[in-house]
């Protein structure tokens, strides 16, 4: 039996692999070109478990189908992370919206056509931009839970970078939901959504560290690299580490109890406060370099909406990795890198 894995060269889906090889899964991964697959193959030391395959662009039709009917009896769980994350966009439609709805779609029709005999779970990162409400984001009272959804428009996301990409991931999701409902006799898989908040965390590979990480590291990587006198007052949002992503995604296909669910991840609430009181506190050479710490952090000042995932607690089983953790070991690793 296959794990099937897309977008295995991300930042979250290359611990995800490992995970699995350490569980001794035999993995397929998709990546955008063959040197991207060779890299990552010969990361993970070649290792005999784990296949890769090409696929440029997963917002093109039938993107997926040579997969499927390569390894047709063989996948049995498809964890879907490929989806653009970024906010370089300036065609919002072509560059975030459509691979994210059309690469989820695609997929699903691609396992009904030529996998549905053998595909059992597929699970598939969305988000917690999924969740909330942007516009709702400083009602302090305000409590989510994972039942909630972004009521994003398609013509909000046609905004600003960001909404675009909190459509992508809404309108990516919801067709997923939508496909399983609308083919229920057809298809017997299960399905179940990761729902991360910002994901914070090491890279699996220091290797991979360089001047520009992607979308959530690069927050704490731009945070090293800004001076005393950067506004920090609109850094805030919840947060989990990467390595948490990682084991929720291999427990929603392992663990019954999150058949159907979505799982919301987020370990707590951060601000720039106190990203800047744990770094000044935990490295030395830092104080005097970056933004001192000079009021207190998330839960003190400005509180904003906050995420309830206590079902999703209750499912995973584990404890998530503190703040503090998570921020010291993603800033080490740079560090070392750096200095
Ligand atoms: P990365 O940017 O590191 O990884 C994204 C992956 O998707 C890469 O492998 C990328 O390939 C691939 N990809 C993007 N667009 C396409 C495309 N059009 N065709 C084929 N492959 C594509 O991001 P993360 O690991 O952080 O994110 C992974 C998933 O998690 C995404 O779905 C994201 O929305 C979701 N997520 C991330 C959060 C975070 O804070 N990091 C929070 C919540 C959700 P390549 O690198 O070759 O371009």
């Amino acid at each position: 039996m296959s794990v099937l894995v897309t977008g295995a060269t991300g930042f979250i889906a290359q611990h995800i692999v490992n995970d699995l090889l350490k569980q001794g899964y035999k993995v397929i991964g998709t990546v955008r070109s063959e040197d991207k697959g060779k890299k990552l193959k010969s990361q993970f030391g070649n290792n005999d478990l784990l296949e890769m395959e090409v696929v440029p662009d997963i917002a093109q039709p039938r993107a997926f189908d040579d997969i499927f009917k390569k390894y047709s009896s063989e996948i049995k769980v498809v964890l879907h992370t490929a989806s653009p994350f970024h906010f370089r966009a300036t065609d919002y439609e072509k560059e975030l919206l459509i691979p994210a709805i059309q690469g989820t779609k695609g997929l699903l029709q691609s396992i009904m056509e030529f996998g549905s005999q053998t595909v059992e779970h597929v699970v598939i990162t969305s988000s917690i931009a999924a969740i909330k409400d942007t516009y709702r984001f400083l009602e302090k009272d305000l409590v989510y839970t994972e039942d909630n959804w972004n009521p994003i428009s398609w013509s909000e996301s046609q905004l600003n970078p960001q909404d675009a990409y909190r459509g992508s991931k809404n309108f990516a999701e919801k067709a997923a939901w939508d496909f399983l409902q609308h083919n229920k006799g057809l298809i017997k898989l299960n399905l179940t959504t990761i729902n991360p908040a910002l994901i914070f965390g090491p890279q699996l590979f220091a290797e991979n560290i360089t001047g520009t990480l992607n979308t959530s590291a690069e927050v704490i990587n731009s945070f090293l690299q800004s001076m005393p006198d950067r506004d920090i007052t609109n850094i805030r949002g919840d947060f989990v580490d990467v390595r948490d992503v990682s084991k929720a995604h291999l427990l929603a296909f392992q663990n019954e109890e999150a058949i159907g669910k979505r799982l919301g991840l987020s370990a707590g609430q951060f601000n720039g406060q106190d990203l800047a009181e744990i770094l000044n506190r935990r490295f030395q050479q830092l104080r005097g370099v970056i933004p001192p710490c000079t009021s207190e952090g998330a839960y003190k000042i400005q509180p904003y909406a906050k995420f309830d995932n206590s079902k999703t607690k209750e499912i995973l089983g584990f404890e998530f990795i503190t703040l503090e953790k998570s921020l010291c070991d993603t800033a080490a690793q740079i560090l070392k890198k750096e200095y």
